[in-house]
């Protein structure tokens, strides 16, 4: 199934030329936790998996 093969291919290179425009960033360290693909530029805070952050997060919540 050649045409199957190449036609994979194709979406492939479509995917990677696709920008991720949304990012998820801890709001306690400012690290991006990962990439959203969006249709515009937006932000999202959420924690990452640092203990450090979580910890913070939890005094913050008291
Ligand atoms: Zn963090």
């Amino acid at each position: 199934m050649r045409v199957g093969i190449s036609g994979t291919a194709h979406v492939e290179l479509a995917a990677i030329q696709r920008f991720d425009l949304g990012i998820l960033i801890c709001k306690s360290c400012n690290e991006v936790i990962t990439t959203l693909p969006t249709d515009r530029h937006v932000k999202f805070y959420g924690l990452c998996k640092d203990m450090t952050c979580i910890e913070k997060n939890k005094e913050a919540n008291q």
